[in-house]
C-alpha cells in the first residue's frame, strides 16, 4: 500500500504556525511579485477566492472581508517541508518527495500493521510536532493514493481505498459504496 501525505493549504498553514491569530480567518498567500493567490485557507475558499486568482481581481473581496494577505516566504515553506518529511520518515522508511507539501510513503511490508491507526498517528504527530494539518490517502498504487487523498481532503484527514474499484472515463466508481473510510483525527 502507498500513502500520499499532503499538507493542507500548506503555505497558509505555515504562516499560521507563527501567527495563531490567523486561525479561523480568511488567509491567502500570493505568488512571486504578489501576482495571484497560490494558497488559500478554507475560509478564503469559502469566500470564492479561486486558486490562481489574480490579486487585482480579488482586491475588493479581500478588503471587504478583511482577508489576510501574505507574500510568499519560500525559505519558511521549504524549512517546514523538510521538518514535515522528517516526521513522516519516523513512520515509514521509504518517503518520496513529491512536491513541497506532498510525499508518497511506501508501506510495502507493513502487512501486520494497522495502517489506519498508523496513519492517524502520523497525522497527529505532524500536527503536534510542527502545527501543520495533513490529509492522507492510502491505496494500492500511487495514483490511487493521490485520488484517495482528494477524498481525505474533503471528508476528513484519512481515506483508505482498497480493491476492487473500476475507472470509467476518469470517473471513479466502486463496486462497494463503503470502499473508503475517513476519520477525522485532528
Ligand atoms: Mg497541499
Amino acid at each position: 500500500m502507498y500513502a500520499l501525505c499532503d499538507g493542507n493549504n500548506f503555505f497558509v498553514s505555515c504562516e499560521r504556525v507563527f501567527d495563531s491569530s490567523l486561525e479561523g480567518k480568511p488567509v491567502i498567500v500570493l505568488s512571486n511579485n504578489d501576482g495571484c493567490a497560490i494558497a488559500r485557507s478554507n475560509e478564503a475558499k469559502t469566500l470564492g477566492i479561486k486558486m490562481g486568482a489574480n490579486y487585482f481581481e480579488i482586491e475588493n473581496l479581500v478588503k471587504k472581508h478583511n482577508v489576510q494577505v501574505f507574500s510568499t516566504n519560500y525559505v519558511l515553506y521549504a524549512d517546514m517541508s523538510i521538518r514535515m518529511k522528517g516526521l513522516l520518515s519516523r513512520f515509514c522508511p521509504d518517503v518520496e518527495d513529491y512536491s513541497i507539501d506532498e510525499a508518497f510513503l511506501d508501506f510495502t511490508g507493513f502487512d501486520k500493521i494497522d495502517l489506519r491507526k498508523h496513519c492517524l498517528e502520523m497525522a497527529r504527530t505532524v500536527k503536534q510536532g510542527i502545527g501543520i494539518p495533513v490529509s492522507i490517502g492510502v491505496a494500492p498504487t500511487k495514483t490511487l493514493a493521490k485520488i484517495a487523498n482528494k477524498f481525505a481532503k474533503k471528508r476528513g484527514c484519512l481515506t483508505m481505498m482498497r480493491w476492487p474499484h473500476i475507472f470509467w472515463g476518469g470517473l471513479y466508481k466502486s463496486s462497494k459504496p463503503s470502499f473508503h473510510k475517513t476519520k477525522t483525527c485532528l
